[in-house]
């Protein structure tokens, strides 16, 4: 028989991106990820570098206080070690498109190769399939409001 995999008493997933910022489409996939798991980590990966248009840890972790079973870090680091260090079984990731599709089966090889970790891949809501935080940048540089975007 195949063993089951992760053996996990709590099935806990690791939810990586840029989060630059944190969007709507952002937020559907990690309510759906709950639905899955016992606990999502989102964790907002900010290599070193800073940016004024990504969302800050403490300033996620107050938009999301009202759902339960999530948590938020950030990591300035490779996903498969910050997995390690929370003790997730898989990563959490959308897909939007067929050009999202490529990007993300490359990543969830690489990660699978690296540590044994399997991906979920979520498909996006497709009312939802057209946020980006790219549009959202490219809306607020130019004086738009985007409240409607975000979290
Ligand atoms: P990265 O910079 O690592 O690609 P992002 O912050 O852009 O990360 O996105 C994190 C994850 O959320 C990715 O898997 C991305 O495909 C997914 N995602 C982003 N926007 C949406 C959306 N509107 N619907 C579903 N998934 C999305």
């Amino acid at each position: 028989m195949i063993p089951r995999y992760p053996d996990m008493e709590k099935r806990v997933a690791l939810y990586p991106g840029s989060f630059n910022p944190f969007t709507i489409g952002h937020l559907s996939i990690l309510e759906r990820g709950l639905r899955l798991f016992d606990k999502v980590v989102v964790v907002i990966g900010c290599n070193g570098a800073k940016d004024s248009s990504r969302t800050s840890a403490d300033e996620l972790r107050s938009k999301l206080a009202h759902l339960t079973g999530v948590e938020v870090m950030e990591w300035d680091g490779l996903t498969v070690d910050a997995a390690t260090k929370v003790g997730a079984g898989w990563l959490l990731r959308g897909v939007r498109s067929v050009a999202d599709y490529e990007y993300e089966r490359n990543l969830a090889d690489i990660n699978r190769e690296l540590t044994g970790i399997e991906t979920v891949l979520l498909t996006a809501e497709p009312k939802l399939a057209m946020v980006s935080s790219s549009m959202v940048r490219e809306l607020r540089h130019f004086g738009h409001d985007v409240s409607d975007y975000i979290v």
